[in-house]
């Protein structure tokens, strides 16, 4: 565990001035300053939440992770699992650590992928349905567990059009954090709404959920469903049939 090195880096460019910052410049833990400051500021940090305006640099991260890996080494010591001895525990705690930072919660630390947008206003603009496979790979906050399906992604393009590989990049963003089903559904509509400026959105998500299958009710063939349907594709019955018939159609090209 390196000693803070480059903590006071970090908060040299902070309010200089108050006197509540001044008290938590002697915190020997950033992450403690942080939950300070987004205190402070009225900033949700929920497990769904990103935060990546608090995370501005890579050393601010690294230093995350150094304390996060110092805790999980105090979780491990609580379960008694001999971290001394035991090869395959030895680096599990920092592994832990910087699995959260860059791989399961990577969504909550990261600022949002760049969508370039296209003008999509020609006279013989694109006017239809674009249906959008993504592969889904996420955490449910209750209990840690991964939460793994599919996103069907429904957009009647506006004026502007992003790349195919954004809907499925906005979603995984969405996703790699601690979510619940339900809030992910709402955020990924919401992101692609904003990404596209389209208030014509549909998103439907099919997936299996850790816990449910490996703890409780170990119910290994549940699968939950989720969707959120705005604009067109709620008020209009047969854009929202559309929608479900395309998806039933890319079901039977790619089984799940
Ligand atoms: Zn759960």
């Amino acid at each position: 565990m390196t000693e803070s090195r480059t903590y006071n880096d970090i908060i040299a460019g902070a309010d200089q001035q108050d006197d509540d910052d001044k008290n938590y410049k002697e915190e020997k833990y950033l992450g403690n300053y942080l939950r300070f400051k987004m205190k402070r500021e009225g900033k949700r940090f929920w497990a769904g939440d990103n935060i990546s305006e608090y995370i501005d640099n890579e050393h601010v991260k690294a230093q995350l992770i150094d304390e996060a890996a110092e805790a999980f080494e105090l979780v491990l010591d609580r379960l008694l699992i001999d971290r001394e001895n035991d090869p395959n525990s030895k680096g599990t705690a920092h592994r832990l650590a910087k699995m959260y930072f860059n791989e399961v919660m990577a969504g909550r630390y990261e600022t949002p992928p760049d969508a370039t947008a296209f003008p999509n206003n020609s006279a013989d603009r694109y006017e239809g349905m674009l249906v959008v496979r993504s592969e889904l790979r996420s955490m449910c906050s209750h209990h840690h567990q991964p939460v793994s399906g599919v996103a069907y992604i429904g957009i009647i393009a506006a004026q502007k059009l992003i790349g195919l590989s954004k809907y499925t990049r906005i979603a995984q963003w969405c996703a790699r954090r601690g979510t619940l089903q339900e809030e992910l559904c709402n955020d990924i509509a919401r992101e692609i709404m904003k990404a596209t400026d389209s208030d014509n959105v549909a998103v439907y998500i099919q997936a299996v959920h850790g816990c449910c299958e490996n703890r409780g009710i170990m119910a290994h063939s549940s699968l939950t469903q989720t969707t959120v349907l705005k604009g067109a594709f709620n008020n209009d019955g047969n854009t929202k049939k559309e929608f479900f018939d395309n998806i039933k159609l890319q079901q039977e090209f790619a089984p799940r």
